[in-house]
């Protein structure tokens, strides 16, 4: 039997929130809701989001609540997420916090878990200089195997820098996640839902960690 679990996964950009939730999808089916990717989708196709939504994202700035507000809503209506659900960069401010306490209270389906991954800002101004991304938003170091260009490893999709791992734009990034996101570390610790995990280490040991903290067994699926 499936187990359903509602889960935040929150931290600074470049703690490999994208990278944890494409695992546990993988794992446990639950959905994987990506507002970075949402929005870099719709910037590509040129919609009307993407159209008011590219100022922000290229500057790193965070693009207004009742947009983002209006997406998160429409990805709750269409049903899939009542096996579980993975939400990577949302919320980011406290207003979009108490929005989603209000939409998953009116469903009656509570978050189960907040897990907090922790990474020291040094390691992550280092990664994200060096990330590669394809649009499905897989995430690789660019070295001697990984080029801009080369094809992803996991999908084929080209590979390429973020416009926005740009290094003053991940410094204006880092300043607002500090701004805008941090106090919700203490909003969801109050609501006793808050689970901090060390980020630093490979992605499968970091994995194991969550897993830990969500009660999982690592054998168990
Ligand atoms: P991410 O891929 O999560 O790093 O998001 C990339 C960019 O998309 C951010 O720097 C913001 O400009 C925008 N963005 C993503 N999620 C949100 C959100 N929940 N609220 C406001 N802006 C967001």
């Amino acid at each position: 039997m499936g187990m359903t679990k509602r889960i935040v996964l929150l931290g600074a950009p470049g703690v490999g929130k994208g990278t944890q939730a494409k695992q546990l999808e993988d794992r446990f089916g639950w959905v994987h809701i990506s507002t970075g990717d949402m929005l870099r989708e719709a910037i590509r196709s040129g919609t009307e989001l993407g159209k008011k939504a590219s100022q922000y994202v290229e500057k790193g700035e965070l693009v207004p609540d009742d947009l983002i507000i209006a997406m998160i809503e429409k990805q709750f209506q269409n049903g899939k997420c009542a096996s579980g659900f993975i939400l990577d960069g949302f919320p980011r401010t406290e207003v979009q916090a108490k929005k989603l306490d209000e939409l998953l209270s009116r469903q009656g389906a509570p978050l189960d878990a907040v897990v907090s991954i922790e990474v020291p800002e040094e390691e992550i101004i280092r990664r994200l200089s060096q990330r590669l991304t394809c649009k499905e938003g897989h995430v690789f170091p660019e070295d001697s195997e990984h080029k801009p260009g080369d094809p992803c490893p996991t999908c084929g999709a080209p590979l390429s820098r973020r416009k926005d791992d740009a290094p003053e734009t991940v410094r204006r990034r880092l300043e607002v996640y500090k701004q805008q996101t941090q106090s919700l570390i203490a909003y969801y610790r109050a609501q006793k839902i808050l689970k901090p995990v060390d980020g630093v280490g490979s992605y499968e040991t970091i994995f194991n960690r969550i897993l830990e903290v969500l009660g999982i067994a690592s054998g168990s699926v």
